[in-house]
């Protein structure tokens, strides 16, 4: 099972989830909100081939942490895995709109001149400037974008250009998030919790918890378990070969 959007160092205890990952045998990609967390949570999967470690500088802290993007840029030399990035669009954030495209577009010119990156990316009710970004800089990477919430028009767009989306099981629970499942590229989806910000009936997600997206999946296809795991565990590996950077 593969969990491409947690974040492995936000849960009470990092350690003990981290292990429990790697025991499983789960494929994580623990993503960061802060470039100075990038490291001390990359030693949480110290040795563990499957849990890959992306660092990101999240929208929501922009506006107080965009004095970190030096580091971003001195950092991004070691991974290929690029997120949380993006940005979000609630009024909650509209005062620091304008700082973060400034970041969005940063880190998206630093991965274009790195090669490319493999980017988890937020897009809470900004999915058209989202898309709009990632058309300014088509040689950042290949973008996965995480808990897609966008209009079918947006989420057509995002297809058209090449975006692969991770899905989870709170997605999964909503009536809208199963037709927008169902409008996108079958070939492009890889699961994800989002633990520990997200939660099914008042349920904290462990990365584990990615069964609740196979399962859910499977029952929106009309597949059976195997087969989506199978289908799943095919579009992973198609995406990691997508990286330019690394093999
Ligand atoms: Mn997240």
């Amino acid at each position: 099972m593969i969990d491409f959007h947690c974040h492995l160092d936000l849960y009470s205890s990092p350690e003990k989830v981290a292990r429990e990952c790697i025991e499983r045998g789960l494929y994580v990609l623990s993503v960061t909100t802060v470039p100075s967390a990038w490291r001390r949570t990359a030693q949480l999967a110290a040795g563990a081939k499957r849990v890959r470690t992306a660092l990101g500088l999240h929208p929501q802290l922009a506006h107080q942490r965009f004095g970190e993007l030096t580091l971003f840029d001195k950092l991004l030399a070691e991974t290929p895995y690029v997120g949380e990035i993006g940005l979000d669009g609630h009024p909650e954030f509209r005062r620091s709109w304008d700082i973060q495209g400034e970041v969005f577009a940063h880190i998206l010119s630093s991965c274009c001149r790195s090669g490319g990156r493999i980017m988890s990316i937020h897009s809470r009710r900004a999915a058209t400037d989202v898309i709009d970004a990632l058309e300014r800089f088509p040689n950042a990477g290949t973008p996965v974008l995480h808990w897609f919430a966008g209009s079918f028009r947006e989420l057509a767009r995002a297809a058209a250009m090449g975006c692969w989306f991770s899905v989870g099981p709170a997605m999964i629970k909503s009536k809208k998030g199963i037709e927008i499942i169902l409008r996108m590229p079958r070939d492009r989806i890889v699961t994800e919790t989002d633990g520990p910000f997200a939660h099914v009936n008042g349920k904290q997600l462990m990365p584990w918890n990615v069964e609740v997206a196979l399962a859910g999946l499977a029952d929106v296809w009309n597949l059976s378990v195997p087969d989506t795991a199978r289908l799943l565990a095919d579009n992973f590996r198609t995406l990691l070969r997508t990286s330019p950077a690394f093999a």
